[in-house]
């Protein structure tokens, strides 16, 4: 009750702010930052956890980014050194920074840039409650935005990450079951491990246990869904990748032209090393952007006993149940859960709507970059209609015919992006766009001329083939 009256009262006092940015996760700070460079606005960011960096301040221990730190982060800021891995599964490319590393990163931005612009008001351990009102987490104070302001949702993505909740299925008791965040909390070794979820994090599970040297056949992989991987030697950025980058995309195009049917499409991608899959003998149903590197496949190939049942319902002492059939276990298993969907597929909506703008991905898997993109949009275009028309939509993907549905989101954008050269400049100097800065780096090096002809000559046929096939589908 005195919360709420505290609430109340405090309501009277508007935040005379220009934004509310609603969540301080990557999103919204790179949304911010370039707010902060483009214009005079004043802006208040909310959110509850104590610190900025959303997901990451709860992800496992020993997360790492799964694309290049050169192209995380916020635009203003560089996050790391630009140096290559030469120890681990992604030696030879850029190093991908550690989860203390990004809420480190987010902490300093907010400290040094943020805070002392004058012009942010950081609200930690709050709660928004809607209608640009939200309150202390740990005092009850409540506060509200001047109606003026414009609430920037940067929480649509709605990214969940396993540790903030039990797991979706029931786990009798007597079953040692741990979130991924437990891994690294074991204090005794156990028997076998059973690591259920095959997205990047069940990825990051498995990793972990056979480089502490956990043997191969003491792991049970549950792998409900199997996916089309990315490889990460294929979307780095600058000169000394431009082949491998620009030939990755060349080789979608050019797969993407010819492919007589979906079918077709994926093994052509596969052929030319533009998707992977763990099992040469299994079709995945999932393509989510998850990456790895081709050593880290190897690695993971090590695991034989890959559970092909569906997800899993319950886990009792003595055994499994998943959707398609049952499997043993044992009392001193350890069952780790990956299961957790960390970013669904959401439905779009308008990113610019009345005084609204919702945070939603422009640029397929790219969320920083994206948020970044739509500040810069906001600050340099007036019309609701013209800004929408170049922040369309492109959403998270989650089955393989995504990646058709991708390809054409990511290239239409492109192209009405390439349209406008003051935006063509914007994107050019943008840290956090890795592909348009390698784009531009193109040398007159006939190798790398060559690449761009056959990445234009493909692209109008790869669209065209990509509608056909989807129609197809569809129909
Ligand atoms: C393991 C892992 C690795 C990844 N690696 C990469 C990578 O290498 N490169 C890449 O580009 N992407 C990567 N991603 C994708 C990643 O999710 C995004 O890059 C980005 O961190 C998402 O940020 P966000 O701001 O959308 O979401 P979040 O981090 O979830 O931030 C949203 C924030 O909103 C707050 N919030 C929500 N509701 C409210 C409310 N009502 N009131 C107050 N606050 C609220 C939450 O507390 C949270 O802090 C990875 C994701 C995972 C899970």
């Amino acid at each position: 009750m005195t919360e709420t009256r505290d609430a109340d009262h405090r309501d009277a006092d508007d935040l005379d702010v220009d934004y509310l940015v609603v969540g301080a996760g990557a999103m919204g700070m790179a949304f911010t930052d370039v707010l902060l460079t483009e214009t005079d606005a004043t802006v208040a960011l909310v959110d509850r956890h104590p610190r900025p960096g959303g997901h990451w301040n709860v992800a496992y221990p020993f997360v790492r980014l799964h694309q290049p730190s050169s192209f995380y982060g916020v635009n203003s800021t560089p996050l790391g050194h630009d140096a290559l891995d030469t120890a681990g599964g992604n030696r030879g490319l850029y190093e991908l920074a550690s989860g203390p590393e990004v809420v480190t990163y987010f902490e300093q931005v907010l400290q040094r840039r943020f805070l002392p612009s004058g012009r942010v008001r950081y609200f930690p351990m709050c709660e928004h409650l809607g209608e640009r009102r939200w309150r202390s987490l740990v005092s009850g104070a409540g506060y509200q935005a001047a109606p003026h302001a414009t609430v920037v949702d940067a929480t649509y993505m709605r990214v969940t990450v396993p540790a903030m909740g039990p797991p979706a299925y029931d786990v009798a008791s007597g079953v040692r079951c741990v979130p991924v965040n437990g891994l690294a909390g074991l204090d005794a070794p156990a028997e076998r491990y059973v690591v259920v979820g095959a997205g990047k994090t069940g990825i990051d599970a498995c990793l972990f246990l056979l480089a502490n040297g956990v043997a191969p056949d003491a792991i049970t992989w549950i792998m409900p869904r199997d996916a089309w991987l990315l490889d990460r030697a294929t979307v780095q950025p600058g000169t000394a990748f431009f082949g491998a980058t620009m030939g990755n995309v060349a080789g979608s195009f050019e797969a993407a032209a010819v492919a007589a049917t979906v079918e077709d499409l994926f093994d052509e991608l596969e052929a030319r090393g533009v998707l992977l899959r763990f099992d040469p003998a299994v079709r995945p149903t999932m393509y989510r952007c998850g990456t790895v590197t081709r050593a880290e496949l190897d690695e993971l190939r090590r695991i034989t006993d890959v559970v092909r049942l569906g997800r899993v319902r319950r886990i009792d002492p003595g055994h499994i149940t998943l959707e398609h059939g049952d499997v043993p276990s044992t009392a001193t298993t350890v069952h780790v859960d990956c299961s957790a969907d960390g970013l669904a597929w959401r439905p779009p909506v308008p990113v610019f709507a009345d005084d609204r703008i919702t945070l939603q991905t422009v640029r397929s898997c790219q969320q920083v970059f994206s948020a970044a993109f739509i500040a810069h949009i906001e600050a340099a275009y007036d019309d609701d209609e013209a800004k929408n028309d170049l922040c369309r939509v492109v959403p998270h993907p989650s089955t393989p015919l995504d990646w058709l549905r991708s390809t054409l989101g990511n290239t239409a954008n492109a192209g009405r992006w390439r349209r406008d050269a003051a935006l063509r400049d914007w994107l050019v100097t943008s840290r956090l766009d890795g592909f348009s800065r390698t784009r531009a780096e193109v040398e007159d090096n006939p190798e790398h001329l060559g690449l761009l002809a056959r990445i234009a000559a493909a692209a109008g046929p790869a669209m065209a083939n990509l509608e056909r096939l989807l129609a197809d589908t569809d129909g």
